[in-house]
């Protein structure tokens, strides 16, 4: 898709709204500091496992993959079954694993061995769009892999990250995943999209739940437009 281009005007102005938005953020949170969370190949074997399935079931099938095969090439040599039963806790099986091996191959062929470390030299977009000629990493995956293990300016939109920029008014209320990760990437500081990024998932987690939000409890209130239009609801009725 074409990135969304905010006008002058608009941009600054969701600038400026996201700093105290952030601000507050790192205050509650703290800042998280950039580590590295796996190293390249196992997380975009992550990925793939964490596809539709809790932080639980995807570790599991994780560190049962580890456990059943020795290294990356025995994943990528085995037969499909096998990888399949050592991530079946991890939920879709049948889909993942053929994926997983897949990526290891398509990685064997292009580079000559099971390995992602070029890809530290390599600008955002260059390897953003290397990654996603992978089948099953999209943009969001790909996201993950360079800000987690490069610590590249990515800006990765999960689930939560999406709920909580929309119901904040920093994207638009019908902005898709998409929409929402080239708008943050505008509109938050690139040297802060770790700490931003974590943080926005906790207040996710925490308090900006899906079903039910704490808004009253919720220190983001005051710049929140879904409070907002609570309220006024709530005036008018
Ligand atoms: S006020 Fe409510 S909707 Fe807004 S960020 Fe806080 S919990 Fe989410």
């Amino acid at each position: 898709m074409n990135k969304p281009v905010l006008s002058q005007e608009v941009l600054e102005k969701r600038q400026a709204h996201y700093r105290k938005i952030a601000h507050l953020l790192i205050e509650h949170y703290g800042y998280p500091e950039w580590r590295q969370h796996l190293p390249p190949v196992d997380e975009l074997v992550c990925t793939i496992l964490s596809q539709a399935t809790s932080d639980t079931n995807r570790d599991k099938g994780f560190y049962s993959l580890k456990a059943r095969f020795p290294d990356w090439e025995s994943v990528r040599d085995a037969p499909v079954e096998a990888i399949q039963q050592a991530i079946h806790s991890a939920g879709l099986s049948n889909m993942k694993a053929p994926r997983i091996k897949s990526a290891l191959q398509f990685i064997t062929d292009t580079v000559g061995d099971i390995s992602l470390d070029f890809l530290q030299a390599m600008d955002i977009n260059e390897a953003r769009h290397w990654l996603t000629q992978i089948e099953g990493i999209g943009l969001k995956t790909a996201s993950i892999i360079l800000l987690f293990c490069y610590n590249k300016p990515a800006f990765p939109v999960d689930t939560h990250v999406h709920r909580v920029t929309r119901r904040l008014g920093l994207v638009n209320e019908n902005a898709d995943a998409t929409k929402a990760h080239y708008l943050m990437e505008q509109i938050a500081e690139p040297e802060n999209f770790y700490a931003d990024h974590l943080n926005i998932i906790r207040h996710g987690r925490e308090v900006c739940k899906a079903q039910r939000p704490r808004c009253e409890q919720c220190f983001l209130k005051t710049y929140c437009q879904y409070y907002q239009k609570l309220s006024d609801g709530e005036s008018q009725a």
